[in-house]
């Protein structure tokens, strides 16, 4: 890719947008030939392709592969084997997703020149905003952005989440000053792991600020959430702090010290400001109070993330436009949305053809991949669901990301779509993503607990819960057999349970669970005997066959979820973090 394009800034970004998507299929073919140029000699290629660079070859002789295909060749890349195993460039991280198999995180490869196409997506995002706001380069943005703990593979590459490494990175670290982003949150304490210190360091400059605050957001909705959450807890300790100009003793990190001692001074007269206004009871539309200029919030909402719209329009009091930016993963960044003012249920992203080799897998609605063969991101159509593909730069080959989109339209060639969700997820409160399987793995643990006491499992499903914040997972179990069940398990054989699935849940599970404290301890809700074949009578009353009829392992919401509390007897919190290790 040529590397001047990829700095453009401000108007010419939107202009370089315009070109791009204009000749979205000629970019994407020139993506292709570029990655087969590099990359044609790595052993992964060369098995299926012989040597040859041809990218219809490529389509027909390269299997579409999901992380269990690859899995092996990133543990030896891990494990110091040369990157040529599947990259033609030195592959300088691997990237922690937050989607696991087997538990553990998935990682992606990563190489040097990634972090200039993510840095490039970024530029765009305030000429996109400026087109729809004015006046943002008056005022600060309080964006709450926070890293996490990093590992080193045995041979040594860094293995870390995608935003980690870009906190990380020299691009964002000696950014030039730019007055369309100037955070509140002075890098440094955006640099600190410990996550408690970083939240209130971040928050207590954004209630500094807050008169010039003309943006609020996080990356996630539910980060957002969390942070007002730890406001409500901590104002008090933040309002001494300004009204003394001394930091809370509770903060030690040398880093946050450092940045907050150039930020914080006595100020009695805001500190009592804020103090009226958090000491308040009910805290619907405090946002638009503590920072009366703020004109929207910006985070995603999209997806899983739309579950947490009605807690941002209390906080905001309905005032604040919700703007989703854009689309993005480990293994690729993928769009933009044009349009960020447009409600949170019309979101749809542009792909930007120049961030990888993109194919589409067709859909049928609700159900798996259908037999057609993918098609390339100019013959898609619209109203169809597909399952994206990715092709990059750093070893992933027609790699399937497991999210699922629909198209919505076209901006020039470039198809636009809507986030549906993410393939055979059923719960996800923050960037945890716990698939069926994962689900039935740590159930399937945990009702072992239950033998003792001469009870079984009859059935489960699971529920989100994100009526306080954090939210967390809540599992309905039936026991048997029926005629004991009076003979409730004791507290603590349930607990245990509780414990035991948590700790039998992904790596990506615990670390919110246990470190960041973004989801809240799980919860076994006992219902009485019978309970999942009236939810089974109810889906058959609305339509459903008795003959096909499966339990869900996930309900959303509405009368199943109605049903199930209505015949809760007990229940149960799992009584500690589960372990999680860097
Ligand atoms: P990770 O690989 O951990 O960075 O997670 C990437 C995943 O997060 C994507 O594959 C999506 O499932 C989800 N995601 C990222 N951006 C969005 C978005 N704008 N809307 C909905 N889901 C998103």
């Amino acid at each position: 890719m040529d590397g001047k394009k990829l700095e453009y800034k401000g108007e010419k970004a939107l202009e370089e947008v315009e070109k791009l998507t204009m000749n979205a299929g000629e970019i994407q073919d020139q993506i292709l030939e570029e990655i087969l140029r590099r990359n044609w000699r790595t052993e992964y290629l060369y098995e299926y392709l012989r040597g040859s660079r041809n990218k219809e070859e490529f389509k027909r002789r390269v299997p579409v592969v999901s992380y269990d295909d690859i899995k092996p060749l990133i543990q030896r890349i891990a494990n110091g084997e040369h990157y040529s195993l599947i990259s033609g460039d030195p592959i300088t991280e691997l990237l922690t997703s937050s989607g696991t198999s087997g538990g553990e995180s998935k990682l992606m490869p990563s190489i040097a020149e990634d972090i200039d196409r993510r840095t490039y997506l970024y530029n765009l995002l305030m000429p996109i905003m400026n087109k729809h706001v004015s006046g943002l380069d008056m005022g600060k943005a309080m964006y709450l952005y926070f890293v996490k703990a990093e590992t080193s593979t045995p041979s040594g590459l860094p293995a870390r989440p995608v935003l980690t490494s870009y906190y990380k990175s020299e691009h964002f670290r000696h950014r030039p000053f730019d007055p369309y982003n100037n955070l509140t949150s002075p890098d440094k304490t955006i640099l600190c792991q410990e996550i408690s210190q970083s939240m209130y360091c971040q928050l207590l400059c954004g209630l500094i600020f807050r008169q010039k605050v003309l943006r609020l957001g996080a990356v996630f909705a539910s980060a957002f959430l969390r942070a007002i959450n730890f406001l409500e807890q901590n104002w008090q300790r933040m309002c001494v702090d300004i009204e003394t100009g001394n930091l809370d003793p509770l903060i030690t990190d040398p880093g946050c010290l450092e940045a907050m001692s150039r930020v914080l001074r006595p100020d009695p007269q805001l500190s009592t400001e804020i103090s009226r206004l958090c000491e308040r009871e009910c805290w619907g539309g405090i946002l638009c109070e503590l920072w009366p200029k703020a004109k929207y919030i910006e985070v995603i909402v999209t997806g899983s993330m739309s579950q947490y719209i009605p807690a941002l329009n209390y906080y905001s009091g309905g005032r604040l436009p919700l703007v989703s930016t854009m689309y993005a993963s480990s293994e690729s960044y993928f769009g933009v949305n044009l349009e960020p003012l447009c409600e949170p249920a019309s979101v749809a992203y542009t792909l930007l053809p120049n961030m990888a080799y993109f194919e589409f897998a067709p859909i049928a609605k609700g159900e798996g991949t259908v037999s057609e063969e993918p098609v390339s991101l100019v013959d898609v159509e619209v109203g169809r669901f597909y399952e994206l593909i990715v092709t990059n730069f750093a070893g992933l080959y027609r790699y399937r990301i497991g999210d699922v989109v629909q198209v919505t339209g076209f901006h020039n060639q470039a198809p636009q779509f809507r986030f549906i969700c993410r393939r055979d997820v059923i719960l996800s409160i923050d960037t945890d993503k716990t698939t069926e399987e994962d689900l039935h793995r740590a159930v399937a643990s945990a009702k072992k607990l239950l033998e003792p006491s001469r009870l079984f499992l009859v059935e489960y499903t699971s529920y989100a819960d994100t009526s306080s914040i954090p939210g967390h997972y809540v599992l309905f179990w039936e026991i048997g057999p029926a005629t004991s069940v009076r003979l409730s398990p004791h507290n603590s054989v349930m607990e245990a349970c509780c414990a035991n699935m948590e700790q039998s849940l992904g790596d990506v599970y615990r670390r919110c669970r246990s470190t960041d404290k973004s989801v809240g301890p799980l919860e076994i809700r006992l219902v009485c005997p019978g309970t999942f074949d009236a939810l089974m009578d109810l889906s058959v009353s609305n339509g459903g066959s008795v003959n096909q009829y499966k339990t869900p392992r996930g309900i959303r919401s509405g009368l199943a979820l109605e049903l199930l509390n209505s015949r809760v007897t007990s229940n149960f919190l799992s009584p500690r973090d589960p372990m999680w290790m860097v």
